[in-house]
C-alpha cells in the first residue's frame, strides 16, 4: 500500500473510446518516475454511483488516488458528487474557490454563468485546489486510508495541477525522483528483426540490464533498463549497454531518451547552419508538418511545396514535363528533379523529396502500393532511394516521411554511399 497509486479517469467519452485516456498515461508515468507503483487504473462514466464505487475500490487499493475529469459546470460533470457519495459527506460551497472562479471570469471580461457556481462545491472535508488555467478547482481529501486528488479533465489543466499540487505531495512523502536507470536508443533504417539480431545476446532473458525492442512507423526503440532500480552501479551498467547498442546499430541510431527523428534532424541542421526545402508529393506536407512541429525549426526550414499533380511538379518546382512523361511521376528521375527544384527555388543547401503510391488504389505490378522514391539534394550532390513500404495509407505516408527525414540526417552526416 505504502508506495502505491490508483488512477481513475472520469468521462463517458473515455469509456466509449471516443477520447484516448492520455491523462491516465501521463499521471502513471509521473508517479512511476517518483517510485509509486500503479496498482489500479480504471475509468468510470458520468454517473455518481459508478464514480463512488470506483473511488471506493481505488481508495482501498492504493495510498494515493488521482482522479481526472468531470469537474466542469455541466450536468454531466458529477465527480464532486461521486466523491461526496463515497465519503458519505454533503457538498458545501467553498467561498475561496468561488472567489477564484469569479476572478477568473473578471479577468476574461465575461459574465459568469450561474452553473459555474457549482464548481465551487466540495465534499465537507475536502480542500479545493486552485486552477491556474481554467475555472474548475481541483480537490484533495482523505478517504479510507488513501489521499485522493481530483484534477480537471482538460489535459493542459490536469498537467499544471499535477505538477503544482500532486507531485510536490508525492515528493514530500517519497523523496525527489531518482534519475531513472533507463536509457532509450532510437534508430531508423533497419527492420526490427535485424535490429533484434544485432543485439540478440544483450536481450537474453533475465539479463541485467534488461533490453527490449519496440517499433512504430519504422522507428525502432531499444530500451535498456536496470533491474536494480536507481542504484549508481545499475546506471553505469545501463549506460555501458546503451552505448554498445548504439555501436551495433551504427548510423541507424539517431537519438536517445524520447528525442524524435524530426527533432534530431532539426538539431543537426541548426548545428551545421544548413537551410532546408521540401518537395512532397505522396506525403502531402507531412514532412513539413513534422519539421515545423519542432521548436526552432524556423532557423532551418525555408519552405515546403506539396506538388501533388504532375502539372504542379512542373509549374512549382520546374520538373520537366517530358521527364514525367518518360519515367512517370513515381520514379528516381522525378524524385531527383523535385529535390533539385525545391533547393533551387528556395535557395536551400538541403532539399528532400517524396513521390510514391500511398494507396489503397493506384498501384500496378510494376509500381505497387507502398512504392516511394526519395530524392536528396545536398549542396549540388544528389542521391535517390527507392523503398517499398507496407501498411495502410496513413502508415505508408508516415513511414515515408520518416524515411525522408532520415535521408537528410544521413546525408548531412556523410553516411550515404
Ligand atoms: P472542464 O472544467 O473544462 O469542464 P472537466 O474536469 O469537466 O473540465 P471534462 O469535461 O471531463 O473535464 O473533459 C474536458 C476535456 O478534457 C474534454 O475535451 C475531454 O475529452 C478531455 N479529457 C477528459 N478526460 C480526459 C482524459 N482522461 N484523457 C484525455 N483527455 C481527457
Ligand atoms: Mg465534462
Amino acid at each position: 500500500m505504502e508506495r502505491t497509486a490508483a488512477i481513475l479517469s472520469v468521462g463517458e467519452e473515455i469509456l466509449a473510446g471516443d477520447v484516448a485516456d492520455t491523462n491516465a498515461r501521463e499521471v502513471a508515468e509521473a508517479l512511476r518516475q517518483r517510485g509509486l507503483a500503479p496498482r489500479l487504473l480504471c475509468c468510470a462514466g458520468d454517473r455518481v454511483e459508478d464514480i463512488a464505487a470506483a473511488l471506493d475500490l481505488a481508495t482501498r487499493s492504493a495510498a494515493l488516488v488521482v482522479v481526472t475529469g468531470g469537474l466542469g459546470p455541466t450536468r454531466d460533470d458529477v465527480t464532486r458528487a461521486g466523491l461526496a457519495r463515497a465519503a458519505g459527506e454533503d457538498l458545501v460551497e467553498d467561498s475561496t474557490a468561488l472567489d477564484g472562479i469569479i476572478a477568473f471570469f473578471q479577468r476574461l471580461g465575461r459574465p459568469m454563468a450561474e452553473s459555474n457556481r457549482l464548481q465551487a462545491l466540495r465534499p465537507q472535508s475536502a480542500r479545493a485546489l486552485p486552477n491556474a488555467l481554467g475555472t474548475a478547482p481541483g480537490l484533495a481529501m482523505e478517504l479510507h486510508s488513501a489521499t485522493v486528488f481530483v484534477l480537471p479533465g482538460v489535459p493542459a489543466e490536469m498537467r499544471v495541477m499535477l505538477e503544482q499540487a500532486v507531485l510536490p505531495w508525492v515528493e514530500e512523502r517519497c523523496g525527489a525522483p531518482a534519475p531513472a536507470a533507463r536509457v532509450k536508443v532510437h534508430a531508423h533504417g533497419l527492420p526490427e528483426s535485424e535490429a533484434g539480431e544485432r543485439i540478440a545476446d544483450l536481450m537474453e532473458r533475465g539479463a541485467d540490464p534488461q533490453v527490449g525492442v519496440t517499433v512504430a512507423a519504422g522507428i525502432i526503440t531499444v530500451t535498456v533498463t536496470s533491474r536494480s532500480g536507481a542504484a549508481p552501479a545499475g546506471r553505469a551498467e545501463v549506460e555501458r549497454v546503451a552505448a554498445e547498442v548504439e555501436r551495433r546499430l551504427g548510423a541507424c541510431a539517431f537519438a536517445r531518451d524520447g528525442e524524435t527523428l524530426e527533432e534530431a534532424v532539426v538539431r543537426l541542421l541548426l548545428e551545421r547552419d544548413l537551410k532546408i526545402a521540401l518537395a512532397e508529393s505522396c506525403t502531402g506536407g507531412l514532412v513539413a508538418r513534422l519539421v515545423a512541429r519542432v521548436p526552432g525549426a524556423s532557423g532551418t526550414l525555408l519552405e515546403g511545396t506539396v506538388a501533388y499533380a504532375n502539372e504542379a511538379k512542373t509549374r512549382r518546382l520546374g520538373v520537366d514535363a517530358a521527364l514525367i512523361e518518360r519515367h512517370g511521376a513515381v520514379s528516381t528521375e522525378v524524385a531527383l528533379a523535385l529535390a533539385r527544384g525545391a533547393a533551387v527555388q528556395a535557395g536551400a543547401q538541403v532539399a528532400v523529396s517524396t513521390t510514391g503510391i500511398a494507396g489503397p488504389g493506384g498501384g500496378s505490378a510494376e509500381k505497387p502500393v507502398g512504392l516511394v522514391y526519395f530524392g536528396l539534394w545536398l549542396a549540388g550532390r544528389e542521391w535517390a532511394r527507392r523503398v517499398l513500404f507496407t501498411g495502410d495509407r496513413e502508415t505508408i505516408q508516415l513511414r515515408a516521411a520518416h524515411y525522408a527525414l532520415d535521408l537528410v540526417r544521413r546525408g548531412v552526416l556523410g553516411a550515404l554511399a
